[in-house]
């Protein structure tokens, strides 16, 4: 390809012209999802924390035997999901 911003030619796999650093299209286009991962990534870690914090909540009041325990087991199940979860995609990425 040719570069948009020096019209040196480059290659069709280059990231970025290699005489003048500027991006190439398909970068400009692949970046984007990047970004909304990583927004993605705040969201999933407050998620994650916030049902920690639920279930830490719940487990101490179905310590005091003020939950059902069928309650309890389900936020303990959802809460090693969420973890699991989030392990899994920090792996992938
Ligand atoms: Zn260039």
């Amino acid at each position: 390809m040719i570069c948009r911003q020096c019209g040196a030619e480059i290659s069709d796999k280059a990231i970025v012209c290699y005489r003048c650093g500027q991006a190439t299209a398909d970068t400009a286009a692949s970046r984007a999802p990047a970004r909304r991962a990583a927004r993605l990534g705040w969201a999933e870690a407050l998620t994650g924390l916030l049902v920690l914090i639920a279930a830490a909540l719940l487990m101490s009041r179905a310590a005091a035997g003020q939950l059902p325990a069928p309650v309890s087991y389900a936020v303990a199940a959802l809460a090693a999901i969420v973890l699991i979860w989030r392990i899994a995609r920090r792996r992938r990425t």
